[in-house]
């Protein structure tokens, strides 16, 4: 232990490391029986178009209801999940959800296009065997087309992928389910290999977003953005961006090429049914 004459703060920096660390431990055994019991959930945030502002669809992004620590959010327990596994059995329950979930809005919205739904999908589900036959019998079982899905997978994980890794994902996207290539541009890829990822979507990560805050942007930023936006839609990728806080932001965006957004400015993450009103709003004008 750290002796020192401000003895106080260091008791106090290890009581909270302790607590840190209980939590932790804590959190990593209930997460098994807490999937059993229901205490997930899954909030949708709506993604636009940037061109008119329609609905294109929603991100699904997991929650935990906690009996003592409240809703958690997924940066809080989906690393403990990865490092024990029980990523897999949530992470097809969030699939199955959210693919259910995009079946009714569908059905609801017969006129408009159809929405979409993004699911994120962690590197070890990439790596388990039965994500492709998962994937294609939630598809079936519940009736939605492969082309209203969207994986997406970081950039992180598909950095120096081999491929036995991008297999499955070459597969997913031959049946018509999008890949989308997640916080792009804070991995570090080489951009040449782009062409060799079966994606078909760029994310660009919140940090290019911004930079966008003022109006005019940034010079620099906006030339990067600009850079990845046409070598995107040279390789017949689409743009989405994340983060957009501001109507400045998503005019700059929108006037740089990007072809989809989603962020606070349109909407927060929030229950299905305000997905529904918001593409009711399209629908009726
Ligand atoms: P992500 O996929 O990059 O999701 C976007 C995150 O940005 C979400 O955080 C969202 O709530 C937040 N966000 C959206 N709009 C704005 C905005 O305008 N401003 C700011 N500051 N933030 C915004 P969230 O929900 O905490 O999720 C964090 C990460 O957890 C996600 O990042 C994703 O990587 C992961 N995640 C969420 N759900 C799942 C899941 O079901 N499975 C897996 N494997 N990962 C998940
Ligand atoms: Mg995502
Ligand atoms: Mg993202
Ligand atoms: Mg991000």
């Amino acid at each position: 232990r750290a002796k020192s004459a401000g003895g106080n703060r260091y008791e106090l920096a290890d009581a909270e490391a302790d607590a840190r660390a209980i939590t932790r431990h804590g959190l990593t055994t209930a997460l098994p029986a807490a999937l059993d019991r229901g205490e997930f959930f899954i909030e949708y945030q709506p993604l636009v178009h940037l061109g008119d502002g329609s609905v294109h669809g929603a991100e699904a992004l997991v929650r935990w209801l906690h009996p003592q620590h409240g809703v958690l959010g997924p940066d809080r327990f989906i690393p403990l999940a990865e490092h024990t596994g029980l990523i897999v059995p949530l992470g097809r329950w969030v699939l199955e959800q959210s693919v259910r979930q995009a079946r009714e809005w569908q059905e609801r919205h017969s006129g408009a296009g159809p929405l979409r739904i993004n699911v994120n999908l962690s590197p070890c589900q990439l790596t388990h065997p039965g994500l492709v036959s998962d994937t294609v019998d939630i598809l079936e079982r519940v009736g939605l087309e492969p082309d209203s899905l969207c994986l997406e997978v970081t950039e992180s994980a598909l950095i120096g992928a081999d491929d036995d890794l991008l297999k499955p994902l070459r597969r997913l996207a031959e049946m018509g389910v999008d890949i989308a290539l997640d916080d792009f541009g804070t991995g570090y890829s080489n951009l040449a290999n782009l062409r060799r990822l079966p994606v078909s979507i760029l994310k660009l990560d919140r940090s290019f977003t911004q930079g966008m805050q003022q109006f005019p942007a940034d010079p620099v930023d906006l030339k990067i953005v600009e850079g990845i936006v046409s070598l995107a839609h040279s390789l017949d990728l689409a743009v989405t961006v994340e983060g957009v806080e501001t109507g400045a932001q998503a005019e700059q965006l929108r006037l740089l090429g990007c072809d989809t957004a989603q962020g606070w400015y349109y909407a927060r993450p929030g229950p299905p049914d305000r997905l529904h009103d918001l593409a009711l709003i399209d629908a009726t004008g």
